[in-house]
């Protein structure tokens, strides 16, 4: 879409809003109503996952980056406007991982609004691919919650102390599971976005591209990335399912190495988004994965 188009959409968007507001001044359509769920809308899976473990049954959840759609470059509709204006809380990553929300926050009323994400100096913005990032997220989420819903202060607060204390199961279990490891090197067809784990558990992490999903999978790199596997004696490379699976196959091919899907959580297949899978399970499986490619057995 190009970007006048979307301006327009927006501007018609918010107009619509207005019109709405003016039509239900009983309140039916506006803010939250005593004893009615807070409602909460993010921006893509990742906040969504965590305002989950921290708002559960007490708020009423919805994203706007549909199952199965790259989060990064997502185009948000009149709807996505709409859906955002009509919220108590909107919770999104950063306009570093997701430029298109800078255009939605312009058209903001009253919603509360919460960038939940990577402070600036953050290398690379996907700081939630470590348990402990994802547990600081969760608290600026909890905050915000308690902040729009004082009355459920202690049900949130709670929820949060849960998600710590699987945090830091989490966090043992990677610290444990990739402590003895045949090869530390994770060679990942995809964007940069297992950085910060990679620094977190001693890795050496080879990326195709950079942190976001479009561009630079440049005929140089992708042989970069050949002669490192052989050079090294590299024996898995690492995926993400949703971003050219065929890249990794061709890398597999060449150089005969197995292949594992490895998850950014920033998208979620339409399976997962229904059975409610959670970030710890996610990250189990990632830690699975790499366990596996990286021959890192269990003393
Ligand atoms: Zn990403």
């Amino acid at each position: 879409m190009h970007k006048k188009k979307l301006i327009l959409f927006i501007v018609i968007a918010v107009a619509l809003v207005g019109v709405w507001c003016l039509l239900s001044r009983d309140g039916r359509y506006g803010a939250k109503r005593a004893g009615e769920h807070l409602s909460v809308v993010t921006s893509g899976y990742v906040p969504y996952a965590l305002a989950k473990e921290i708002g559960a049954e007490k708020i009423h959840l919805t994203m706007l980056v549909p199952p199965g759609t790259e989060p990064h470059h997502f185009e948000p509709t009149p709807g996505s406007v709409i859906a955002v204006n009509e919220a108590d809380v909107f919770v999104y990553i950063s306009p570093r991982v997701e430029p298109w929300v800078s255009d939605i926050l312009k058209g903001l009323g009253s919603v509360r609004a919460l960038e939940a994400g990577p402070s600036e100096k953050e290398e690379d913005p996907h700081v939630w691919m470590t348990p402990y990032g994802a547990l600081s997220m969760a608290e600026r989420i909890a905050d915000a919650l308690i902040k729009a819903d004082p009355s459920n202060a202690a049900y949130y607060r709670e929820n949060l102390k849960k998600f710590e204390k699987e945090t830091e199961l989490l966090h043992r279990d990677f610290a444990e599971g990739l402590k003895n490891c045949k090869s530390r090197a994770v060679v990942h067809v995809g964007h940069l976005a297992f950085g910060a784990l990679a620094q977190a558990y001693g890795l050496e992490l080879r990326s195709l591209s950079g942190t976001s999903h479009q561009g630079e999978h440049s005929v140089r790199k992708l042989a970069d990335l050949i002669r490192f596997i052989r050079k090294n004696k590299v024996s898995a490379v690492f995926t993400e399912p949703f971003v050219s699976p065929e890249l990794a196959q061709t890398v597999a091919r060449e150089t005969r190495v197995r292949v594992f899907p490895l998850y950014t959580v920033e998208e979620v297949g339409t399976e997962d988004f229904q059975s409610g899978k959670t970030y710890e399970g996610f990250m189990r499986q990632n830690l699975e994965n790499l366990r596996e490619g990286l021959q890192c057995p269990l003393r």
